[in-house]
Order: structure tokens, then sequence, then C-alpha cells
């Protein structure tokens, strides 16, 4: 699933070659994504020019002439820039071309994606207003997360992958948080310290920051004649290590479900909560 980085990594691609670019053609194939793909987009985006681009959490935001386009990529959707129009694949839902001959084509196997089209504010878009925080934002820090863990009984780590909180802490990131902050990820939210809270802040944004760094080095395939984005894998420190040895102690890794997903931890390194 495309997580922050990678939806930075391709809103930085995007930025490289869309800016200026003007809409001199929309193809859409399939309008069924998580929600209907705005109808008339074509109507809508013809000769409009892009003005920018922006991220909010997983959103990317194309800022034309006359509104936002608002583009989600959910479990698979993939983004990417040619410039000739390969044959299509399966899949291949959108094109947006532009003037300069730039296609950008929007592929997604799930479906579970969103491109709409408004002409108010995107940031109080209904799928955007509520959202926390950018974890590089100076508001989020370990005073704010401190007050908001302090009133929750729910396991630390649903709470810092809850997008209300802070946006952009996916099931990867987290695990790999917890692990760096020492922290079992089964703790509830309450019995976290002011001091564990500096220090899942900082983390957060520590992994998120490196993760991007890795991704910008993919940048320079982002428009190529594949058409594959430059999605990247890293190196993890305990997602996806389960039975395996802990990078810092040697214990074995394990993991426990939380919230119907898959948590790996170290017992030894993050130490199980205590009960009151
Ligand atoms: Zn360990």
């Amino acid at each position: 699933m495309p997580e922050l980085p990678e939806v930075e990594t391709v809103l930085r691609g995007l930025k490289t070659v869309l800016m200026q670019q003007q809409v001199s053609d929309v193809v859409v194939r399939c309008d069924k994504l998580r929600w209907p793909i705005t109808a008339n987009l074509k109507s809508i985006l013809m000769r409009q020019q892009v003005l920018a681009l922006a991220r909010r959490g997983k959103y990317l935001l194309i800022h034309l002439t006359k509104g936002t386009l608002i583009i989600h990529l959910g479990m698979s959707g993939r983004l990417c820039v040619l410039t000739n129009a390969l044959p299509l694949k399966p899949h291949d839902h959108v094109d947006v071309v532009f003037s300069d001959q730039l296609l950008l084509r929007y592929n997604d196997p799930r479906r579970f994606g969103a491109i709409l089209w408004t002409d108010e504010d995107p940031y109080q878009h209904v799928l955007l207003k509520k959202l926390g925080p950018e974890p590089f934002d100076s508001a989020f820090t370990a005073k704010y997360l401190f007050e908001t863990t302090s009133s929750t009984r729910v396991a630390i780590k649903a709470l810092i992958m809850n997008h209300h909180m802070v946006v952009g802490v996916g099931n990867i990131y987290a695990a790999e948080v917890l692990f760096l902050s020492g922290i079992h990820p089964a703790t509830l939210a309450n019995q976290i310290s002011l001091e564990q809270c500096r220090l899942l802040v900082k983390f957060i944004k520590q992994v998120l920051k490196k993760a991007i760094e890795q991704g910008g080095t993919t940048l320079k395939d982002f428009v190529n004649s594949q058409g594959k984005p430059g999605y990247f894998s890293q190196k993890l420190k305990v997602y996806g290590r389960e039975g395996l040895p802990c990078v810092s102690c040697q214990s074995l890794v394990q993991s426990i479900t939380l919230g119907q997903r898959t948590s790996a931890f170290c017992p030894v390194c993050q130490k199980a909560p205590k009960i009151r």
C-alpha cells in the first residue's frame, strides 16, 4: 500500500514535470474507484493549467486554474507520467494528457483510490478537513501527543496510526517507531509518559523523513518508458521480521494482532505493558 513517503515521492516527481502544464485531454476508462470519479472530468479539466502541487496526508492535490484535483492512491493505486502513450495495461483507469505530450496515467487494480474534483478549498473537503497534523508540522509535538494519549484507552499503536491524531503513520512505520521508542505496541495510550511521547514524536519524524529520503533516490526513474513509479523497499528493523533475531538484542521477534493488523515487536526491547 502506498504510504506517506511514497505519496511524497510521487508528489516530488509530479512537481518536476507537471508545473504550468495545460490539460489537453482526459480519458476515464473506469470511474468506479472507492468513490465514483467526478462526472464530466474531461469537460471540467480541459484547458486548465497546473498552478501548484501539494500533499495533505496521503492525498495528492493538483491545484489547477479553477479548482483542485484530489487524488488518493488507496490500496494499490499508481500514478506515472509517460512521455508517449504506452499500450494500455489492465487497470489503467484514467489518463490526463497535457499539452507537452505528457500523459499522467492512473492504474489501480483494487480500485480503492479516489480522483475527485473540487472548486472549493480542498483542505475543507470532507475527506481532508478532519485530518490531524502533518508529522513534520510544528504542531505535532510531544505535548500534543501526550494530551491525546492521556485521555485515550486504546493501544498506542492504534493511536499513532489514527489519522485524526497525526497523518502518515501506517502499519510498517508504526511498528518501526514503537521498536525504536522501546514501547510495546499493546501499551494503552493513557499509560504512555510524556518522555515516551517525546520519543514517539522524534522517531515518527525521523522514520518518515528517512523513508522520504530513500524514496528520493528513485526519483530519477519517475518518468520512464516502463511507466513504473518509484516505490521503494527499505531496511526495516522489526516489521516483517517475526521469528528472526532482533537487530538490537538477538531475541526472537514476536507478533501480536492488534485491531486486525499484525504487529511485530521485540519482547525484550519493547517491554510488555504493566497491568494496573
Ligand atoms: Zn530486542
